[in-house]
C-alpha cells in the first residue's frame, strides 16, 4: 500500500469527518515538488494503463465523490486526462432520467462498469443514492438503508470480474466551499457552473457530512475501500490521488501478452512481400 493510501484509508466502524482535516497533506510537507511528483505518476500511469489495455484482463473503475466544488471536474481535467480515451471513459451522474429511474438504482452505473483492459471514471455515482437521496428524503429510509449492503455486493461483484475499485472521498472545509462559490460568482468564465441548488445543497451540509459518514464506513470493504482526500489544496488532491492511482496499477502486476512468433519466417516472409 502506498504512503497516501495508508494516511488516507481509515479503519474501524464509526468515521467522524470532523477529525479529518481538509486542509492537510499528509505524506507530503509544503507544495514543493508535488508538480513533479504529479507529472511523475502521469507518466506511470500512462505506462501501466498501456498495459491494462494490452493485457484485456481486468479493469480499473475510479468513483470520484464530493460535496460541491470539492474537485471533481478539476481532477478530472488536471489528472486522469492522462488515459488514452481508447480505454477510458468519464461517467457524470446527475438527476436520474426518466428511463434511470424506472430502473433500480445500480443499473446505470452496471453499464459504465468497465470492460477488460478499460478505465472507468465516475463523476458522482451509486453513491447519490445514499447520500442526496437520503438528505432531501427523495425516498423513504426503508429503502435507502437497504443500500449500502446492496453496494458492497455490487462492489464485490465487480471485483470478482477482475475490477479494481478505487473510490475518493474529495473532502473540502466548508470555508473552502464559500470561497470556491464566491470564484464562481465573481468569475464570468465559471459562473455557468454555479447553480441555485448549490445553496441549498449548502444549508444542508451538517446532513450531508453524516451522510458521507455513514456511506464511507459502511461501504469501506477491502475489495473496494475508500480513501479520503483533504481537498482544500488542489495541488495536494492532484497529488493523493495521482499517487495512488499508479501505485494500484502497479500492485496490479500488469503485462503484456505473451505471444509465441516465428519471427524469423515472418521476417522473411515481410522481406519478400
Ligand atoms: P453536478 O455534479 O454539479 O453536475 O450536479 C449533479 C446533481 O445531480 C447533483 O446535485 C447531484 O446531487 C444530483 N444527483 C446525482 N445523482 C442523483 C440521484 N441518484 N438522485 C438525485 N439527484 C442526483
Ligand atoms: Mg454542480
Amino acid at each position: 500500500m502506498s504512503r497516501f493510501a495508508q494516511h488516507l484509508q481509515f479503519r474501524g466502524r464509526k468515521l467522524r469527518l470532523a477529525d479529518w482535516d481538509p486542509g492537510a497533506t499528509p505524506g507530503w510537507k509544503g507544495k514543493d515538488g508535488a508538480a513533479e511528483r504529479v507529472a511523475h505518476n502521469l507518466e506511470r500511469i500512462d505506462v501501466q494503463q498501456y498495459l491494462l489495455f494490452a493485457e484485456a484482463r481486468r479493469s480499473l473503475l475510479i468513483v470520484l465523490q464530493g460535496m460541491d466544488t470539492a474537485g471533481k471536474d478539476g481532477l478530472i481535467r488536471k489528472v486522469l486526462t492522462v488515459f488514452n480515451p481508447q480505454g477510458c471513459r468519464v461517467w457524470s451522474f446527475k438527476v436520474p432520467t426518466v428511463e434511470e429511474a424506472a430502473h433500480d438504482f445500480l443499473w446505470r452505473i452496471h453499464r459504465a462498469a468497465p470492460a477488460r483492459g478499460e478505465v472507468a471514471v465516475l463523476n458522482r455515482s451509486h453513491y447519490e443514492d445514499v447520500l442526496v437521496v437520503r438528505v432531501r428524503e427523495l425516498v423513504p429510509e426503508s429503502r435507502w438503508s437497504r443500500r449500502y449492503e446492496l453496494i458492497n455486493d455490487f462492489e464485490r461483484h465487480l471485483h470478482e470480474h477482475g475490477t479494481r475499485v478505487l473510490k475518493f472521498f474529495l473532502h473540502i472545509s466548508r470555508e473552502e466551499q464559500r470561497s470556491r462559490l464566491l470564484a464562481r460568482l465573481d468569475d464570468p468564465l465559471k459562473r455557468w457552473k454555479f447553480s441555485d441548488g448549490d445553496l441549498a445543497e449548502r444549508s444542508r451540509w451538517k446532513n450531508y457530512q453524516s451522510a458521507y459518514e455513514d456511506a464511507l464506513a459502511r461501504c469501506n470493504t477491502r475489495s473496494a475501500p475508500w480513501h479520503i482526500v483533504p481537498a482544500d489544496h488542489k495541488w495536494y488532491r492532484d497529488l493523493a490521488v495521482s499517487e495512488i492511482i499508479a501505485e494500484t496499477l502497479d500492485q496490479m502486476k500488469l503485462e503484456v501478452p505473451r505471444v509465441k512468433l516465428d519471427t524469423k519466417r515472418l521476417r522473411a516472409r515481410l522481406k519478400s512481400t
